[in-house]
């Protein structure tokens, strides 16, 4: 059995070499063959030249480097699409997934799963951080018609007909967290803990990028938001129809009087924000059927090692 290792590298020179020495080392007495399939996500520093030694060294290590940064959804794409293993794991490159984990997925795959998830506990996260992603997985696992869990991230061993499975979605919006679970199969985890990011460099994570996720999450697998506007919609015109009737009823009663400026603004207001906030769902869905339509390529390929290609053009 061929054991394919998928690394997504950005800037990560200070890194590459441990993580390739531990997961070498770690697999060294098993009796998987291995290939590690390392992607150059358009890193500035020299992470493609430590890619090209380490090729060089052991040619197990083989090497993908695209034309510029196309973000990590991207780059595990190329990694499936050039991963020849039997199964394959994907694993981040700065030592926060812990090769040691390897072992434990091969054996559950061995035992007949097709995914093992590597979950990682929230053990030292700050307690902020932590209350909010609960509260978004409760969110998102509400709206969303795929399950997503906590702490279950891109770690994870894939055997070859769930790689085909994510391989034959070809969306260019890749949601890879909801896809994995989309993909079904069955599916065992492994919990380890929260380790913390080596080499310096800080995380490229910041708030916003993490709003634009969750947003991502939401939108990316259902139109929850658009049904929720026609509910929103319904209840509003039900609500000012009951208004009316009781206005008129009033005015027949009592006669017509002027005070209403504060409802009037109110009402003016809060439409107009309801309003404009529903367009930017329907915007958000159109501007998603806008990329899909251009049907571009998920990455470039700048350099892969000698005589290096896609197991299948897809
Ligand atoms: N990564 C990538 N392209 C990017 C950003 C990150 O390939 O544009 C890689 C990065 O090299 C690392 C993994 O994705 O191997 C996770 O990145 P990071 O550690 O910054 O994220 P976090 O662990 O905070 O989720
Ligand atoms: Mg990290």
């Amino acid at each position: 059995m061929l054991l394919s290792v998928v690394v997504p590298c950005h800037n990560e020179e200070d890194v590459l070499e441990e993580l390739v020495r531990q997961v070498v080392e770690t697999l060294a007495d098993s009796d998987v063959d291995i290939e590690l399939v390392l992607v150059d996500d358009g890193s500035r520093d020299d992470t493609v030249r430590l890619m090209r030694e380490i090729h060089a060294r052991d040619p197990r290590c083989r090497y993908i480097s695209f034309s510029r940064n196309f973000g990590k959804e991207a780059a595990m794409l190329a990694g499936l699409r050039y991963a020849s293993g039997d199964a394959v794991v994907i694993m981040d490159a700065d030592l926060q997934h812990p090769p040691h984990l390897l072992i434990d997925m091969l054996r559950l795959h061995a035992d007949g799963y097709d995914q093992v998830i590597a979950r990682r506990t929230r053990e030292g996260d700050a307690f902020g951080r932590t209350m909010i992603s609960r509260l978004y997985y409760r969110l998102v696992n509400a709206l969303v018609d795929v399950n997503m869990e906590d702490g279950a991230g891109d770690f994870r061993l894939l055997s070859r007909r769930a790689v085909d499975a994510l391989l034959q979605m070809r969306e260019y919006n890749r949601f890879s967290k909801g896809m994995f679970s989309w993909i079904g199969f069955p599916t065992a985890t492994v919990d380890y803990d929260n380790v913390a990011r080596q080499g310096g460099g800080e995380t490229k994570w910041s708030f916003r990028r993490l709003l634009n996720y969750g947003i991502d999450g939401i939108m990316s697998f259902n139109n929850a938001p658009l049904r929720l506007a026609v509910y929103l919609g319904a209840a509003v015109t039900a609500a000012s129809f009951v208004y009316v009737i009781v206005m008129v009823v009033l005015a027949l009663a009592h006669g017509v009087s002027a005070p209403g400026y504060v409802t009037l603004i109110a009402a003016i207001c809060g439409m107009g924000g309801l309003q404009l906030i529903f367009l930017g769902v329907i915007g958000e869905y159109v501007g998603r059927i806008y990329y899909e339509t251009k049907r571009r390529p998920h990455f470039l390929v700048a350099e892969t090692e000698p005589g290096g290609r896609e197991v299948e053009k897809r």
